[in-house]
């Protein structure tokens, strides 16, 4: 596999903090790759050193063939497209002289592809709206378009759809995996929103306190997530007794719905529902989520340490 970018035991310390321990990460080529972690676990820290904005204390990365120890880092580094924290927007300018700017720093000459960057962002009718008066929505896909100004291999995005409304957020994933399918682009995002994550990442990486807990392609994942049958039922405090007694492995939903993850046939679990006087008014398969698989990965972590 190729792989665009990888980081070799990266570790960050601000003072006696230990932020990130021995981060080794391989972002294969053409993936949309996750970074799964809670506040604070360092995913904006481990993306501010990919990017250049701060140095590891020890470790290195490896970006398109180079290391970050060699003279050329500057040079490849051009092949990294990033928006890390706020958007940098000129707010008294329109997005086209946003991007205009963009490509004059980038050192080009030609302003031929700003039409298309701003048509694939969804800006292409604000005109000469001042990117000041901007949505955030339409402020974070200006960034995003600045971002891949130069047609860069590795977008780098921390948390974009951070603050986004619903409708927001569906955009900027269509729009995400539009660069991903149309322009080639292999991308690192972070998200805490991890249901959302979970309907663009090819693959993931869980990073909890400042450790990689696992890299896992979404393919590998979806086979190791944990089945289960959802119940809606009358009563889940009075079917839960009755679980415990026979061993069943399950997780309370609310006070009527549970999944239950121990296999079994649905006509045991009716016997002993209504042993209990329990009714069972509806039965999913339901697997388990992206969140219910780190949350267990972290219980994992946390039982072992
Ligand atoms: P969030 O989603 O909340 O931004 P994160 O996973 O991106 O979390 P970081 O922002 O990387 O986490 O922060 C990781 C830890 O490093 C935090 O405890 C933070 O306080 C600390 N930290 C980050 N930058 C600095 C700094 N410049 N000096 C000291 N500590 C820092």
């Amino acid at each position: 596999m190729e792989y665009v970018l990888k980081t070799e035991s990266l570790c960050k310390d601000y003072g006696r903090a230990h932020i990130l321990k021995s981060v080794s990460l391989d972002i294969p080529k053409g993936s949309i790759y996750g970074l799964v972690g809670r506040n604070g676990a360092g995913k904006t820290t481990l993306m501010r050193i990919i990017t250049g904005l701060a140095q590891p204390t020890s470790g290195r990365y490896v970006l398109s063939g180079i290391g970050s120890d060699s003279r050329k880092i500057g040079t490849v580094r051009r092949r990294m497209g990033s928006l890390i924290e706020s958007p940098a927007v000129y707010k008294n300018m329109s997005a086209y002289d946003n991007l205009k700017i963009q490509f004059i720093n980038l050192g080009m000459t030609s302003f031929d592809g700003i039409d298309e960057l701003l048509s694939l962002v969804e800006l292409d009718t604000t005109g000469k709206k001042k990117a000041g008066k901007f949505s955030l929505g339409m402020r974070q896909r200006l960034g995003i378009a600045i971002a891949l100004c130069g047609n860069p291999d590795i977008l780098v995005l921390d948390e974009p759809i951070n603050g986004l409304d619903p409708q927001g957020i569906i955009q900027m994933r269509e729009i995400l995996l539009k660069i991903n399918r149309e322009k080639h682009t292999t991308i690192l995002i972070s998200s805490h929103i991890l249901d959302e994550l979970s309907r663009l990442a090819t693959h993931y990486a869980f990073l909890e306190r400042g450790q990689i807990l696992k890299q896992i392609s979404s393919e590998e994942l979806m086979k190791n997530v944990r089945k289960a049958s959802r119940l809606t039922v009358s009563s889940t405090a009075l079917l839960c007794p009755a679980l415990d007694i026979e061993g069943i492995e399950y997780k309370i939903v609310d006070d009527k719905v549970i999944d239950i993850f121990t296999d079994m046939s649905v006509s045991s679990l009716a016997a002993l529902a209504s042993s209990k006087g329990v009714e069972i008014e509806h039965m999913t398969e339901n697997n388990e989520s992206l969140e219910g698989y780190f949350m267990n990965l972290i219980g994992l972590k946390e039982d072992i340490t």
